[in-house]
């Protein structure tokens, strides 16, 4: 059995170490002068391989029980086995699994050790041009050192990537080879990135704070996550946002307005906010307004919330009353609260993942075209994204293990 396949990243390298593991003959094309290019950078140059809470809650696609399908099969102590036995140690921190030596560089030197000793043939500098159905099987059209170049093969995995940071070589070619055969892929955006907001807070740039962001579209809730919120001169960043940037892709790419609305404090009740309110301004006896107001969170975001009232943060606060009082009500408010106009979603460049693909109902549980026997999809060419956390680095494992080992089966020839 010859397989062939196409992109040395994540999902590629485990299908091609498990083919070959089951007895073919594989040939993997990576269009980069080395493999995996992108899992250099992963985590932070930490590499997030996998969660040890897994499952399709971490994950948007039209079909969570075909998520949970390859998950059951392929799972997050699957992954775990599968590096430790490339001679790998991971470590792991509440659920969240890296390598033990949290180096990105020594899961892909495993993953090419492990290439090697299952015997595949890794070309490099192989850009894969075209892909054609022929009898039996299928013919890849690539150029090598300038030269185009035909091989022919039994079973094929398009192993391809998205459009996540298209420098690391994924841009979208491998949807662009699939449309050619007519197999159609929903139109990707960014994902997991931060997000351009009409207003930012400039002046509170760098400043982290925890909180949860929801994301607001035509009345309706589009996402919503806790955790650490990051500032920045042009919008907000940090994995709550990362986590509900998708939706702000789609929404604003659909020229639809969309609202991003934060809450600093989203475990203090409304009762205790008002009561502290009530309690500051109270025992105020001249102290500036910068001051009745400090130690609630970050002063920067506090100087914010008394610019954006128009309250100014060196007047003297002495049992206020009326407009005084009602301003400083403002200041409260603006401190726990903020409301963007959500213009954009960074682009591919600076995005984790990319949403859209070829739709689920296109591949069979084994991750096989329906209408293409013999010719296989993986990772972040299918129309599923993950969450923050592991999950899609698992999807890319768990795709390309079940595909290889399915091509080097035969497919459902
Ligand atoms: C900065 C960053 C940090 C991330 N951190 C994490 C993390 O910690 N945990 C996590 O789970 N996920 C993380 N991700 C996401 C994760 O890296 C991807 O989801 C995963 O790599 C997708 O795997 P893939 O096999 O589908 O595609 P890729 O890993 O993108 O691989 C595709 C490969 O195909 C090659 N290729 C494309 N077209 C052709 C062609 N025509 N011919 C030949 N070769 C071709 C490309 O050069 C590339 O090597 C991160 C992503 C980024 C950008």
């Amino acid at each position: 059995m010859r397989i062939g396949i196409v992109g040395a990243g994540a999902s590629g390298m485990a299908a091609a170490i498990e083919a070959a593991r089951c007895g073919a003959q594989v040939t993997l094309f990576e269009r980069n002068t080395d493999p995996g290019k992108k899992l250099l950078s992963t985590g932070n140059g930490r590499c997030n391989l996998t969660n040890t809470r897994m499952g399709s809650f971490a994950y948007n696609c039209a079909d969570p029980s075909f998520v949970d399908s390859v998950l059951a099969r392929f799972g997050a102590e699957d992954t775990i086995a599968f590096f430790r036995e490339l001679g790998l140690f991971t470590h792991d921190r509440e659920g969240y699994v890296y390598p033990l030596s949290d180096s990105a560089a020594a899961v892909l030197k495993c993953l090419v050790l492990g290439l090697r000793k299952a015997g595949v043939l890794l070309l490099t500098e192989a850009l894969v041009k075209d892909v054609k159905q022929v009898p039996g099987g299928y013919e890849l059209t690539f150029t090598q050192e300038g030269e185009s170049r035909v091989e022919r093969f039994d079973r094929v995995i398009l192993s391809c990537g998205g459009m996540a940071v298209p420098k690391t070589g994924s841009d979208g070619k491998g949807y662009y080879i699939l449309s050619k055969l007519g197999v159609l892929s929903n139109p990707p955006t960014p994902a997991l990135c931060a997000l351009y907001v009409k207003k930012p807070l400039e002046k509170a740039a760098g400043v982290r704070a925890a909180g949860r962001v929801s994301l607001w579209s035509d009345r309706v809730c589009l996402g919503s996550d806790a955790g650490e919120i990051q500032l920045t001169d042009y919008g907000i960043s940090g994995i709550p946002v990362f986590t509900v940037s998708r939706h702000a892709a789609i929404a604003t790419e659909g020229g639809h307005y969309v609202e991003a609305r934060i809450d600093f404090l989203p475990e203090v009740s409304e009762e205790e906010w008002q009561a502290e309110f009530d309690r500051r301004v109270a025992s105020a006896n001249g102290e500036t307004a910068l001051e009745v107001f400090s130690g609630v969170l970050h002063e920067k975001l506090l100087l914010c919330a008394l610019e954006d009232a128009g309250v100014d943060a060196e007047m003297q606060i002495s049992a206020p009353a009326g407009e005084e009082l009602s301003k400083l009500q403002g200041v409260w408010k603006l401190l726990r609260y903020r409301k963007f106009r959500v213009l954009h979603a960074a682009d591919f460049a600076h995005a984790q993942t990319s949403t859209g693909g070829v739709s689920l109902q296109e591949v069979t549980g084994d991750l096989e075209l329906r209408h293409y026997p013999g010719l296989f999809l993986t990772g972040e060419m299918l129309d599923v994204d993950g969450i923050c956390g592991g999950y899609n680095l698992q999807f890319a494992w768990s795709t390309g293990i079940l595909a290889g080992r399915k091509a080097a089966e035969g497919g459902s020839k």
